[in-house]
């Protein structure tokens, strides 16, 4: 079983099992969806990654955001326990309503996808768009880093 965190007032919690459906909005319950990542598999894609990272920012499972990250990604030039403080304040203020991806664009090594995350911080509304970089290392892929907009903006393209 893995460890999961829940958000206190999420509409997870209520849940007593972990057949709640994904918070990745794939439709299948979280067992047979990110929890298999969470867990240690590796994900096929880079879509795969970015669905999964999505759903442990809504569990709270911060370990696993921090692992996924590329070495180059500029988070990791800062000490890992603030690091991991500032994830975990974020991921527990916020409401990870929905995710919707609107483009991915994968290579043997390398990805980009486009996606927006409807978020909530209270009442405020907090979604964002993000065209993400991926790039593959010892077989696994990671997340090197992302343009952020705000809002929902379906214009951001590739
Ligand atoms: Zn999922």
């Amino acid at each position: 079983m893995p460890r999961i965190f829940v958000l206190a007032d999420s509409k997870w919690q209520m849940t007593k099992d972990q057949n709640f459906l994904c918070p990745c909005c794939s439709g299948k319950p979280y067992v047979k969806c990110c929890a298999v990542y969470h867990e240690g598999k590796p994900a096929e894609t880079a879509t795969a990654l970015m669905r999964s990272r999505y759903s442990a920012y809504a569990l709270n499972n911060i370990d696993y955001i921090i692992r996924t990250l590329h070495p180059r990604h500029p988070s990791l030039s800062q000490n890992l326990s603030t690091l991991k403080a500032e994830k975990l304040k974020f991921s527990l203020s916020t409401t990870f309503e929905k995710l919707e991806i609107l483009d991915a664009k994968e290579l043997p090594d390398q990805a980009t996808v486009v996606f927006i995350a409807y978020l909530k911080q209270g009442d405020e509304d907090v979604t964002f768009t993000e065209r993400s970089y991926f790039a593959k290392v010892d077989g696994k892929w990671l997340y090197v880093n992302g343009d952020l907009f705000p809002g929902e903006n379906r214009s951001v393209k590739m």
